[in-house]
């Protein structure tokens, strides 16, 4: 099922000494349950995008469809995780996990056991009074993501979600965060800087061009295996042809 249609977007910023083409002629879809990274040169557009995906800014042209509707505004069915946890250091993690919902006037008794259900799910719930700052910065992100998911949204937004992380940590999250999102059937997009990201977790890689960014080539990745995970696949040969070949046209750029 589509649950993403991005069709045409182009986006012009009015800046004081000028006009500054971010976007141009953006569009993909999304299937339910699709995980799509986005690399590009720094400065392109690429986090431009997903404030437009998540209804934050208006395009200059074009639409995007979640579910065949027009995002028109902010959407509540729409998550958003930046490199920031941004979790509340005075609230507990269920308070923190329960403040998703209450900013969103979803405290129906079907999310919060959405919520409990997902803390459990995913080895959190023993946490649950602790304060953020007893926590890890990996069990920190994966707090994040369930608020997130709570919402139960149609699409998450990840724009550098793991890049505060430091490489270890890295890996072992997005391998975490990886099997939540294909168990829950989360539609994802993922921009990203780095490369093997970009490929180890993604069904699809956009590659942008420079600014204003267009999509140079979309790349399906493939591993002929079932039980990928973002740490198996980088032992997969066709992992490092994937990454000689977004480094080749993300270097063409320059
Ligand atoms: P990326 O996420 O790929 O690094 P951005 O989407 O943040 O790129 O920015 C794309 C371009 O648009 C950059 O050149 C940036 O300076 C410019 N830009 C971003 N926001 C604004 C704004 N509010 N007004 C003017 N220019 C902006």
């Amino acid at each position: 099922m589509e649950v993403l249609n991005v069709k045409n977007i182009q986006e012009i910023y009015q800046a004081e000494n000028g006009e500054i083409s971010a976007l141009k002629n953006i569009s993909f879809t999304a299937q339910k349950g699709e995980l799509i990274s986005i690399v590009g040169p720094s400065g392109c557009g690429k986090s431009t995008l997903l404030s437009i995906l998540a209804g934050l800014l208006k395009p200059t042209g074009g639409e995007v469809y979640v579910k065949g509707e027009k995002v028109n505004g902010v959407s509540p069915h729409i998550g958003y995780m930046m490199q920031k946890d941004s979790l509340l250091d005075w609230r507990n993690i269920y308070k923190n996990v329960m403040f998703g919902l209450e900013v969103r006037g979803m405290m129906q008794p079907e999310y919060r056991e959405r919520a409990e259900k997902l803390l459990k799910t995913y080895g959190l719930y023993e946490f649950k009074d602790k304060y953020p700052s007893q926590l890890s910065g990996g069990m920190r992100q994966r707090v994040a993501l369930i608020r997130t998911l709570a919402i139960n949204p149609d699409i998450l937004l990840l724009d550098e979600a793991f890049s505060a992380l430091d490489y270890q940590t890295r890996l072992t999250v997005t391998d975490d965060v990886y099997r939540i999102l294909k168990q829950e059937q989360v539609t994802t997009i993922m921009v990203t800087h780095d490369i093997p990201e970009s490929i180890s977790m993604g069904d699809k890689v956009l590659i942008f061009s420079q600014r204003p960014a267009e999509i140079k080539e979309v790349l399906e990745i493939d591993f002929e295996d079932p039980d990928r995970t973002p740490i198996s696949c980088r032992n997969n040969p066709k992992f490092s042809r994937y990454f000689d070949h977004i480094w080749r046209e993300l270097s063409a750029n320059e």
